[in-house]
């Protein structure tokens, strides 16, 4: 399910909003990013006429696959969530200004609802970052024997090479 701002819901003017939706309702649908908790959406809202501002903080707890020794682990993701919404007559709708982020949306008049939820996986997505770490210290998988080296240590003779130089041995293994 999406998460939907309900924009009939918010008094103009300034206010303080908060929002959760349960865990097993959200879905990132994102490969190793799994919701793991209530997702939970806060912050101060202006609403206008013609424009409505978000700014907050939105907090997930995720269950991430260790890209050191594809362990599963649970992270609790909390990010800064800026957005603002343009009400504009419907022939203008999709027109950007230049130089405006892109967190920056335009929508036809009378709108009364915004889905928020690429927004919110996009954040989520960059918090992640592309190397999700069970620890910081995540000694990984034995590249030999496949052993979680977190959990025992293994007896494979493990030559100290840089990465960076394997294809070098490579070519000298094979003249
Ligand atoms: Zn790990
Ligand atoms: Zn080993």
């Amino acid at each position: 399910m999406a998460f939907v701002l309900q924009i009939r819901n918010i008094p103009e003017g300034n206010s303080c909003q908060r929002f959760q939706l349960p865990g097993d309702q959200f879905h990132l649908d994102y490969e190793g990013i799994e919701s793991a908790g209530d997702l939970t959406v806060w912050g101060d809202v202006s609403k206008f006429k013609d424009q409505l501002i978000f700014r907050g903080q939105l907090s997930l707890p995720v269950r991430l696959v260790c890209a050191r020794c594809a362990g599963q682990f649970e992270r609790t993701i909390e990010s800064e969530l800026i957005f603002v919404l343009k009400f504009v007559p419907d022939q203008a709708e999709g027109v950007l200004e230049e130089g405006e982020s892109e967190d920056f949306y335009f929508l036809p008049e009378g709108t009364l609802e915004f889905d928020c939820t690429d927004l919110i996986r996009d954040r989520v997505i960059l918090s992640v970052g592309l190397k999700p770490l069970c620890r910081e210290d995540c000694k990984g998988i034995c590249p030999l024997c496949g052993t979680n080296l977190n959990i025992k240590e293994c007896s494979c003779e493990k030559e100290d090479i840089d990465d960076r130089w394997l294809p070098l041995k490579d070519l000298t293994d094979r003249s």
